[in-house]
């Protein structure tokens, strides 16, 4: 039986081991932390409590995430939202963009249209401005690579004040950088499938945490079904001979061998493992020209409810764009001491990373007081801040271009990772497209 050895136990190798083992080939997969999931893992901390690596949404148009989520038997751990955009903005002033049951891109121009959030003309440029993305092709959008998100609206005419309180903060929510920085593809992806699949832009959350509610059952999944699983591990470098793979090195000296080998380790990872000779090959090389982005996910503990809503917000007015009171969207890990567990994304975190943990915990207490003035009557009991130096790669202008094909020129080598060429923007749903793309080869590699 063929063997194939995967170096990364985030989403996209995880989905490659399943894949993979579908198709009748041996997995042995390696994962240098003692928890699966990478940008989406979770663990338990001294006190009991649950520690995200990061908010998470699950949107409808992930159309591979779901079915591989039901193959695995995780999909029912998702709870799904009312079809609603909420944003919060300051003092407690809250904005309901509603998607109608209705088809798109009707649900969209009622949601962008039927709110307060917006000025009349703000509104008409809006709508305006996305047509073109509702009636472009996908192949259309990747040539909106060559400019900013910023850059595309201005050319679009849409209102400087529809980026300025809404589109950021979905840059910064989506890519951890704003509008200016953002290249336009992604954005006018999304709008693409939103304006064209009417539930597309509804999202679930998990309800309970990631660990016990994906990676747990996934991790029993890939077991049951033969393969191996190697958590603590750190693969060091990938070693060359006759034109192929030779091996894995691993940090406690030895060696592992495959038939094939998948990198499904973030792309600065990646970089790390591979000798420095493939860069004489302009796909390696393109690796090096790829950047990443920083981001802070803070949690915070009150002493009692201080919203009612089972729902994630977006906002314009704070340090973080993204944030939810999990003890009600995902109560099963969350909701066990009688007060909320508000978790947010702080982005940009380039410019906070100087600063203590203490210090981000309480900047994002002010912050959340301002949108929600119950926080001000409520004790904080307990923050965190989980930092990720290098998480998503830089979806900046003229980056796509080096997202490297999952089938590298080495014969028996492959990569997976959101960071691959995908249709997807860096996300959940990218990095089980990745892990398709790069099973399918591995499968058509060893017949
Ligand atoms: C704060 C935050 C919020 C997000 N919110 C959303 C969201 O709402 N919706 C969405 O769709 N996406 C979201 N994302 C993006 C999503 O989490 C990622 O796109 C996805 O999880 C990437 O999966 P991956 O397998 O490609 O990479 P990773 O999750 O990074 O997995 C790579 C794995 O490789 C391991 N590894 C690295 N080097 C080695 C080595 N040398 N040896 C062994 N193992 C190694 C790592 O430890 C890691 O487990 C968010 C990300 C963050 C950080």
């Amino acid at each position: 039986m063929a063997k194939v050895i995967i170096v990364g136990g985030g989403l996209a190798g995880l989905a490659t081991a399943v894949k993979l083992l579908d198709a009748g080939i041996a997995v042995e997969l390696i994962e240098k932390r003692d928890v699966l999931g990478g940008k989406t893992s979770s663990w338990v901390d001294a006190d009991g409590d649950h520690i995200e690596s990061g908010l998470h949404c699950y949107f409808r148009c992930y159309k591979e995430l779901l079915p591989f989520f039901r193959h695995v038997g995780v999909y029912d751990n998702i709870r799904w939202k009312e079809h609603t955009f909420l944003i919060a903005r300051p003092g407690g002033h809250h904005v309901r963009l509603h998607f109608p049951k209705i088809p798109a891109p009707l649900n969209g121009m009622v949601a962008f249209t039927n709110n307060d959030l917006f000025t009349l003309s703000e509104k008409l440029s809006n709508l305006l401005g996305l047509a073109t993305t509702w009636i472009g092709t996908l192949d259309y959008i990747k040539t909106l690579d060559n400019m900013s998100f910023r850059e595309w609206r201005v050319q679009h005419r849409i209102a400087e004040g529809v980026e300025r309180k809404l589109w950021n903060a979905i840059c910064l929510s989506l890519g951890f950088i704003g509008a200016e920085d953002m290249s336009a593809r992604p954005m006018a992806t999304i709008f693409h499938y939103f304006a064209t699949v009417a539930d597309a832009s509804q999202f679930g959350t998990l309800d309970g945490s990631p660990n016990e509610r994906i990676f747990k059952p996934i991790a029993e999944w890939i077991v049951r079904h033969g393969g191996t699983l190697r958590t603590g591990v750190k693969a060091t470098a990938v070693e060359l001979e006759h034109g192929g793979v030779a091996g894995v090195r691993l940090a406690d000296g030895s060696l592992v061998r495959g038939d094939a080998y998948v990198l499904a380790a973030p792309v600065h990872s990646t970089r790390q493992l591979l000798p420095s000779s493939l860069r004489s090959i302009a796909y390696f090389n393109n690796l090096w020209k790829l950047r990443s982005v920083p981001t802070i996910n803070v949690q915070l503990w009150f002493d009692r409810y201080v919203t009612t809503v089972d729902n994630f917000w977006f906002t314009s007015d704070a340090c973080f764009s993204v944030f939810g009171d999990l003890a009600l969207t995902s109560p099963l890990q969350y909701d066990h001491h009688g007060g909320s567990m508000v978790e947010m994304c702080v982005a940009p975190a380039a410019p906070f990373w100087q600063q203590s943990n203490s210090e981000i915990v309480e900047m994002c207490r002010r912050d959340l007081a301002r949108l929600w003035p119950e926080v001000n009557g409520a004790r904080l009991l307990k923050g965190t801040a989980t930092r990720i130096p290098n998480s998503l790669y830089r979806e900046e202008p003229g980056a796509d271009r080096y997202r490297p094909d999952q089938r590298s020129p080495l014969t028996n080598l492959f990569l997976a990772g959101d960071w691959t060429a995908q249709d997807y923007m860096a996300s959940m749903e990218g990095a089980v497209q990745s892990a398709r793309r790069a099973a399918d080869y591995v499968v058509q590699f060893l017949g």
